[in-house]
Order: C-alpha cells, then sequence, then structure tokens
C-alpha cells in the first residue's frame, strides 16, 4: 500500500457522523461542567463577599460599642475588662438594644480573657464558660474570625424568635488603648436578605453562561458538522472511484466480484436451509469491437461501451449486478435465478443491445455481443469455476458464430 492508499484507507474508515455524535456528547459534558464548576465559584465568592461585608460591619461595630460603653466594660485602670457588674448589667443591656436596633444584629456576646460569657443579649448564657472554641482562641490570640451559619430559630434583640435564618457570626477582639486584648466580642449579624440576591446572582451568571457556551458550541457545531459533511461526501467519492468503472458506470472487476463472492457465500448458508436457490453468470463480450475503433475511433468505442451498458442495465432488475470484468468484456450477477430463467435474461439482454444500432454522435453503428451463462446450484456453490464455465460458454457462443448465447449444459 503507498502512503496515499493508506490514507485514502483511512479517511474511508472515519465515521463522520460518529464523529460529530461524540463531540456533541462532549460538548454537552463540558457545557454541564462549566456551569455547574462556575456556578459553585460563583456562589462561594457572593458568600465570602458577604461574609467581608459583615465581619467589617462588625469591626465597626465593636469599635462603636467601646467608643460608647468602654468606660462601662473595663475597670478603672481600664486594664481588665470587664468588670461588668450583675447591677449594671440591666442597664447596659437597655443601652445596647436600643444602640444596635438600627443595625441587623440578632444577638451579641462579650467574652472575658478566661472565656466565659460575661454578658450576651441572650441572657440564659451570660456565666457560661466556651472552653475548646478554636474562633473564640483566634479572636484572644489577637484575629477577627468570621463565619456564615445557617440558623433554624434565632432570638432577636427584640426578643422574638425568628426561623430559617443566615447568620455571619463575626469574633472581633477587644483591645486596650495599649493593645492588650481584654476580651471578645462575637456579633451575630442577620444577612438572610441576600439569599435571594445570591440566587438570583448565581442563576443569572448561570443563564448567561449556558448562553455564551451554548452560542460558541452551535457555531462550533456548524462548523464541525461543514467538515464532516464534507468529509462524507469525500468518502463517497473515493468510495465511487475505488468501486465504479469510470467510463460505463458499471462496477469495476475488483467490486463486481466482491459482490459476487457475498452473493455465493449468501448461497452457501441459505443452500443448507433450502436447495431451491441459484445464481446465474452472464459473461458478455462485444462482437468484433477492435472493428468499432479502428473503423470509427476509439472515442466512438468509448461511446459504445457506455451506451450498451445502459441498455443492458434496463433489462436487469434492481438486485440484479453488473460490472466490467475486462476490457470489454463485462459480467452480470443474478441471484435467485436458475439457469432456465439466466438463458432467458441473456436473451433478452443480446436482444436489447443488437436489435437497434446504437447512435454514436449522429452516426448509426450496428453492435452485437455474445454471451455465455453458468449457474451456481446451492449445492455445488464454486464461483470460480462457474466464472470458467460462463466464459467458456462464451467462447462457445463466439465460436458458433456471435451474437448469441452460449451454454455448456444445453
Ligand atoms: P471478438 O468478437 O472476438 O471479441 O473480437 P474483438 O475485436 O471484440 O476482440 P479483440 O480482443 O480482438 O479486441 C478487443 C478490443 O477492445 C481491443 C481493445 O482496444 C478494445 N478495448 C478494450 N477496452 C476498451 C475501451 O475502454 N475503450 C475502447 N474504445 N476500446 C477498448
Ligand atoms: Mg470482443
Ligand atoms: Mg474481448
Amino acid at each position: 500500500m503507498t502512503e496515499d492508499n493508506l490514507n485514502d484507507h483511512k479517511l474511508r474508515h472515519i465515521n463522520p457522523q460518529g464523529l460529530l455524535r461524540l463531540m456533541s456528547l462532549l460538548a454537552v459534558i463540558s457545557i454541564i461542567v462549566i456551569i455547574t464548576g462556575a456556578s459553585i465559584g460563583i456562589y462561594k465568592v457572593f458568600h465570602q463577599h458577604i461574609i467581608r461585608g459583615a465581619e467589617e460591619e462588625a469591626v465597626n461595630l465593636s469599635e462603636l460599642i467601646l467608643a460608647h460603653e468602654g468606660k462601662n466594660l473595663t475597670g478603672p485602670a481600664q486594664k481588665d475588662i470587664l468588670s461588668i457588674t450583675p447591677q449594671n448589667i440591666g442597664r447596659l443591656d437597655r443601652r445596647l438594644r436600643s444602640f444596635l436596633h438600627p443595625f441587623n444584629i440578632v444577638k451579641i456576646k462579650i467574652y472575658a480573657p478566661d472565656r466565659r460569657i460575661i454578658y450576651s443579649t441572650d441572657h440564659s448564657i451570660i456565666g457560661h464558660i466556651d472552653d475548646n472554641n478554636l474562633r473564640l482562641e483566634n479572636a484572644l490570640a489577637g484575629l477577627n474570625d468570621s463565619k456564615l451559619e445557617y440558623k433554624d430559630t434565632v432570638i432577636d434583640l427584640a426578643e422574638e424568635e425568628k426561623f430559617d435564618m443566615d447568620v455571619v457570626e463575626t469574633y472581633v477582639p477587644i483591645r486596650s488603648d495599649q493593645g492588650e486584648i481584654l476580651g471578645v466580642f462575637e456579633i451575630y449579624t442577620d444577612v438572610t436578605r441576600y439569599r435571594d440576591e445570591i440566587n438570583r446572582g448565581v442563576v443569572t451568571s448561570a443563564l448567561l453562561l449556558t448562553l455564551i457556551l451554548s452560542v460558541v458550541c452551535g457555531v462550533s457545531f456548524l462548523i464541525v458538522r461543514k467538515g464532516t459533511n464534507q468529509l462524507r461526501l469525500a468518502q463517497e467519492k473515493l468510495r465511487h472511484l475505488a468501486t465504479v468503472d469510470q467510463l460505463t458506470g458499471a462496477f469495476n472487476r475488483a467490486e463486481i466480484l466482491l459482490r459476487a463472492r457475498k452473493e455465493t457465500s449468501r448461497l452457501r448458508r441459505a443452500g443448507e436451509r433450502s436447495s431451491a436457490n441459484a445464481i446465474a453468470l452472464i459473461m458478455l463480450d462485444l462482437d468484433r469491437f477492435k472493428n468499432i475503433n479502428d473503423t470509427y475511433g476509439h472515442h466512438a468505442g468509448d461511446l459504445v461501451l457506455r451506451q450498451m451498458t445502459r441498455r443492458i442495465k434496463i433489462e436487469l432488475r434492481d438486485y440484479d449486478l453488473f460490472g466490467r470484468y475486462g476490457g470489454e468484456e463485462f459480467l452480470a450477477v443474478l441471484p435467485e435465478t436458475n439457469l432456465a430463467a439466466g438463458l432467458a435474461t441473456a436473451e433478452r439482454i443480446r436482444q436489447a443491445v443488437g436489435k437497434t444500432p446504437f447512435d454514436i454522435e449522429g452516426k448509426s453503428l450496428p453492435v452485437t455481443i455474445s454471451l455465455g451463462v453458468a449457474v451456481i446450484a446451492s449445492d455445488a456453490v464454486d464461483l470460480t469455476s462457474a466464472l470458467k464455465e460462463a466464459d467458456e460458454a462464451m467462447y462457445q457462443a463466439k465460436n458458433s458464430g456471435r451474437n448469441r448465447v452460449g451454454n455448456l449444459k444445453g
């Protein structure tokens, strides 16, 4: 095989439709993966944004609380926080509640450095010690720490129970003027109102992305489909070139033999079930064709071959096969045809060619053919010897005067 043949061979075995289907599947999977990934990413970015915003607000708020209530939270030397006495808790609580009222704060806690809750808007937890709280430890080490939490129920500052809430919990260290950490605020900010915004943002981004990807994939699909269509046409052209004789449009020798072999295999299989089937072979050759070439020229000879093929094909059934076996020698393969029917068809063909002269570029040329018929019976399937027999029958027809049908059996 030359390199060109090898490439042709490869080209013929690519399935353009399959290629297109595979590409479409990959595109759909990619779109799903990209949109899912992007939606999760966008959702996380929105969350981070909201957490940062709530943290900033909590830090500002803690500074404001310290500015207003600092004196009430720390001892006289401002060293040790949180000399909140049971007596001033009540007043502090009232002031803080009215101060926090305009903000979206649902709860606030104040921790002493020993991790004891010394004040909370939820009075029931005052006095608890919060050991093993990593985030509290971070804040005691000087770091702000924020986290978004979903809450089934929350008691807000107005002592009302609220359900289904998103809350950012921020720990903010409380520092003395000297920068010493005196305690920690834990501020609960209600961010539920952003939930719809986030969902809308994610859905809008996902839809936009879907639209963009669909357009990109759609355009790519059209381009690739154009390519695969061209490939399919090229394949069809190649297949045609490889199987069909270019002058007459009949099958070429390799193809008619290949198809004859397929028919005989089928007959062999069918023969195991019934013996009624047979294939008739008709070998035919133009009579004194050399004279036509010599008299009218090679081009006229070509036209004769073409016109003869057309006349013969009209006489054959759709599933009969007709090919150019040699220069001016042709083979018809007639499935499900016994000897009598094969001989009848051969006779019909002979008449179709010889009955009326050919019209070749305005000239009237009488053309005749000689034919030989052989049959492959299902009980003795042998293509090679049947071909030989049809050939011999044809030469018998030539030898007995041409323009006739020969048959070794009759
Ligand atoms: P016979 O009746 O014994 O078959 O005589 P013939 O002249 O037909 O046989 P012969 O084998 O002497 O010559 C066959 C001719 O067919 C010779 C060759 O040039 C011609 N031929 C073969 N292929 C083609 C073709 O494609 N086009 C043309 N124009 N002629 C061809
Ligand atoms: Mg001839
Ligand atoms: Mg010949």
